[in-house]
């Protein structure tokens, strides 16, 4: 079973969405499992306060590491990676998804404030993964969107594994535009390709609007090795 922890100061966040539709029906099933560690708990003192002041000066928190290391030291080591959600990380991709969804699961470290103490970060061995270039006032959707995009990766999950073979990022193309009844609809009609029952040309037709949108979208991708590209 894939197995997420995550290590939070807001617990009662979770599940949320994770607990509906196609995560929350793999999660009732038993294909992955869920565990919540509340970073508080760990934290000793009258105020049980789980961040200070940071040093050299500064506005804002900063979490603290002999509070956060107990928490992370909590959860069961064994072969997950350890995963601190950061503005200051690398990307998190498709590619790496897929690799994550492959392995054991995930230990999510959720940071609040302006961040956590570079100690432990260095002291636990976490990898600091960023979900996008904007700053999210803590981990927790964060978290949230990695393990969704995962956990539908695991196998069973999605009922049709073709969908997950033709969507954007695979093959290095974002996915071609979709249609669905009626045929007509205020006035714009579905591609008549899509309607000839044609399935070599329809393939052909989906390859290009994938790669007319990867051009026109994301050359960043389109000149990553994109085949076709050139
Ligand atoms: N002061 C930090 C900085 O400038 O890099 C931002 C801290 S942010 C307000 C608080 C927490 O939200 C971070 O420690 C991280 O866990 C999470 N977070 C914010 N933006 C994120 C992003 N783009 N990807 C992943 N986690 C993010």
């Amino acid at each position: 079973m894939w197995r997420a922890s995550v290590l939070t100061i807001f617990p009662e966040m979770f599940p949320g969405p994770l607990g509906l539709s196609l995560a929350g029906k793999a999660l009732a099933a038993g294909v992955w499992s869920l565990d919540v560690v509340d970073i508080r708990s760990f934290a000793t003192g009258r105020h049980r306060s789980v961040d200070d002041t940071p040093a050299g000066g500064g506005p804002g928190m900063v979490m603290r590491p002999d509070v956060l290391s107990r928490a992370i030291d909590a959860v069961a080591a064994d072969e997950r990676p350890r995963l601190l959600l950061s503005p200051r990380g690398m990307p998190l991709t498709q590619g790496r998804v897929q690799k994550l969804a492959a392995g054991a699961g995930a230990v999510l470290v959720c940071g609040r404030f302006e961040g956590v103490d570079e100690r432990v970060i260095a002291g636990r061995g976490l990898e600091e993964v960023s979900i996008g270039d904007y700053v999210l006032s803590g981990g927790e959707l964060a978290a949230m969107v990695l393990i969704d995009a995962g956990v539908r990766l695991l196998p069973g999950v999605m009922g049709a594994s073709v969908s997950c073979a033709e969507e954007s990022f695979a093959g290095g193309l974002l996915e071609y535009p979709q249609y669905t009844r009626p045929r007509l609809w205020e006035g714009q009609p579905i591609p008549t390709i899509l309607l000839s029952g044609d399935h070599a040309k329809i393939a052909a037709w989906r390859r290009h609007e994938a790669e007319r949108l990867t051009r026109e979208r994301r050359p960043d991708l389109w000149g990553r090795g994109t085949p076709g590209a050139n």
